[in-house]
């Protein structure tokens, strides 16, 4: 199968995903290295299904670019987050910004954007940079599970994107919210601390709040605004591009 595939069949993306549906996640990302590399990417947002995968490519020194959108808004947390995992695997994580800088965009588009038009912001800031990045690769690695949204049920260990038009590869697609946790407690993986004081699920700052007991992990985001996702999905299913939404179990 691995000599046979070609790189932008969806058919033979399907295939292959059908094949690895028995794999780990180590043995999903492993396949997706042999096939892709140097044209393989992960586009982090540090969620803890993402500090999982980058525990997994950084302790088995697996051939992977990874970038992580910088729109200027994150929590120091995350930042910090950031270093300690590149400091701690010894990897480099890019740093991918908009084209306007937060002054610049105030100065073109008025202060403060996400209050008045959040998806405009987001288009901005996070689905052009990544558009763009995401043409420059043959395949791009999520992290989505199968149990965060109905529509990410079907979702298969390998796929083809229709929305960016590459391969997509979802090493966690048969984890859940438990195993993610398991696996960071065990590695002693680091992972955002904001996680621990209620914070679920954790994007730019002015836009993410704390959650209540009860609600959905993604209830902090956009709190107030009709508005759930960043606008990256072919499908919105409440979360974001990068599958992150969990929470210590
Ligand atoms: S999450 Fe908020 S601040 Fe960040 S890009 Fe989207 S609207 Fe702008």
């Amino acid at each position: 199968m691995t000599d046979s595939i070609t790189r932008l069949d969806a058919t033979a993306l399907a295939e292959a995903g059908r094949t690895l549906e028995g794999g780990t996640p180590l043995d999903i990302l492993r396949w997706a290295s042999n096939m892709f590399a140097p044209r393989l990417t992960f586009a982090t947002g540090f969620g803890a299904e993402g500090c999982v995968l980058l525990d997994l490519i950084g302790r088995h020194d697996l051939d992977v670019d990874i970038f992580t959108l910088d729109t200027g808004l994150l929590f120091p947390e995350t930042y910090e987050l950031w270093r300690r995992l590149e400091d701690k695997y010894d990897f480099t994580i890019r740093s991918v910004s908009p084209e306007l800088s937060i002054e610049q965009q105030a100065a073109t588009h008025g202060p403060e954007l996400w209050e008045r038009e959040p998806d405009r912001c987001c288009d901005m800031r996070k689905v052009t940079p990544l558009t763009a990045q995401l043409a420059g690769f043959d395949a791009w690695i999520t992290a989505i599970r199968r149990d965060q949204t109905d529509s990410r049920a079907g979702a298969l260990a390998v796929e083809w994107d229709p929305k960016f038009a590459l391969g997509k590869v979802n090493p966690l697609v048969r984890w859940t919210k438990r195993d993610v946790w398991a696996h960071l407690l065990k590695h002693d993986v680091p992972y955002n601390p904001l996680h621990d004081r209620g914070y679920p699920s954790v994007g730019c700052l002015p836009c993410t709040s704390m959650v209540n007991a009860g609600e959905h992990d993604r209830a902090g985001r956009w709190r107030g605004a009709l508005k759930t996702e960043c606008g990256l999905h072919t499908q919105a299913d409440g979360a974001d591009e990068f599958g992150n939404t969990s929470s210590p179990a």
